[in-house]
């Protein structure tokens, strides 16, 4: 059986190849490398460098490879570019997922598990956050993601395809193997950003926006293992494999923490004193965001083996002193 992942030389897809692949699975990627890294990718998984973009290249990959399933990382994610660049969001991502289905319903390959993201929510009116919740994004990036959603949803009643659309909270740490994690170029998230201070490639962290209605003004998010997403892809796709019919689903840990909490949490880590400069909020960041997880666990049989935030931060100094 061939898995086909989108984006297997990024962050949550290169976990979730190695975690495929451990489990005896055969891993086809394809990955652009725009943002993946060659260095994320598994030895053994066979690798198609391109853009899903391209029909042709994207065709011929279905055309030679026996594929079962797809489970599709490959778009744009961060929120602050999607505000500046929304038109390069909805290329990406929502034309992106077009060329996917297509090639797909050519080659009868009928099961997507896709990388959502609890950016569909926007502002949520209630916490912990439901997947029949209110979807409102506050951002291009959470807006392309719905409609991909969306997409995959009229592809299910026409054509008969079955996904599984999860919507993670904020993926975070290392595989324990210290051999792969969490890398982009430009870095823009939370705790790789932090653990950069002691790792004295950055002078201080920015915190942004003091003034949220939390309970130490910063924004508070739901911190998930990589390694725990991993494992909720797999599920996932053996769900969609087994026949069971498409399902919207959280990943996250339930719990909330605020961007201070994080920041002490990688001191008690590191062992050192982190330097913080208090700044604006960022544009399109909602203020709370925590998830129920109870679907994922009744659904696919998850439950989060990281469930402790300084375990969680330590997988990820533990990766990045490895590669220093
Ligand atoms: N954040 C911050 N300083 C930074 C990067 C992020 O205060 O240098 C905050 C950001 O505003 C958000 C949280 O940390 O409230 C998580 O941001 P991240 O970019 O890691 O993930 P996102 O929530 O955007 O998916």
């Amino acid at each position: 059986m061939s898995i086909l992942v989108l984006g297997g030389a990024g962050y949550i897809g290169s976990h979730t190849v190695y975690e495929l692949i451990d489990q005896g699975h055969d891993v086809v990627i394809v990955d652009n490398l725009q943002t993946g890294f060659k260095e994320l990718i598994h030895p053994k998984a066979k690798f198609y460098q391109g853009d899903l973009r391209d029909k042709e290249f994207l065709n011929e990959v279905f055309d030679r490879e026996a594929i079962d399933g797809v489970i599709h990382f490959a778009a744009n994610s961060l929120v602050g570019i999607s505000m500046k660049e929304p038109l390069e969001y909805y290329d990406n991502n929502v034309y992106g997922m077009m060329v996917l289905l297509e090639a797909m319903k050519k080659h009868g390959v009928k099961h997507i598990v896709f990388s959502s993201t609890a950016a569909t929510y926007g502002e949520p009116k209630q916490i912990p956050i439901l997947e029949d919740s209110e979807t409102s994004p506050t951002n291009p990036y959470g807006e392309t993601k719905l409609a991909m959603e969306k997409m995959m949803k009229w592809c299910e009643k026409a054509y008969g395809m079955s996904f599984v659309a999860l919507r993670y909270f904020n993926a975070c740490g290392a595989h324990p193997n210290g051999k792969i994690g969490e890398l982009h170029n430009p870095e823009t998230h939370l705790i790789p950003l932090i653990l950069q201070v002691p790792l004295k490639k950055r002078e201080a962290i920015s915190v942004f926006g003091t003034d949220y209605p939390t309970k130490d003004g910063t924004c508070i998010r739901d911190y998930i293992h990589v390694c725990d997403l991993a494992d909720a892809h797999i599920k996932a796709i053996h769900y969609l494999l087994d026949g069971n019919p498409s399902q919207i689903i959280n990943l996250g840990n339930g719990e909330g923490y605020s961007v201070l909490e994080i920041i002490k949490a990688a001191e008690q880590v590191t062992q050192q004193s982190i330097k913080t400069v208090l700044c604006e909020r960022r544009a399109g960041d909602p203020a709370k965001l925590v998830a129920c997880n109870t679907k994922a666990q009744e659904i696919l049989g998850w439950n989060p083996k990281y469930t402790s935030i300084n375990e969680i931060i330590n997988t990820a100094w533990n990766f990045y002193t490895n590669r220093k």
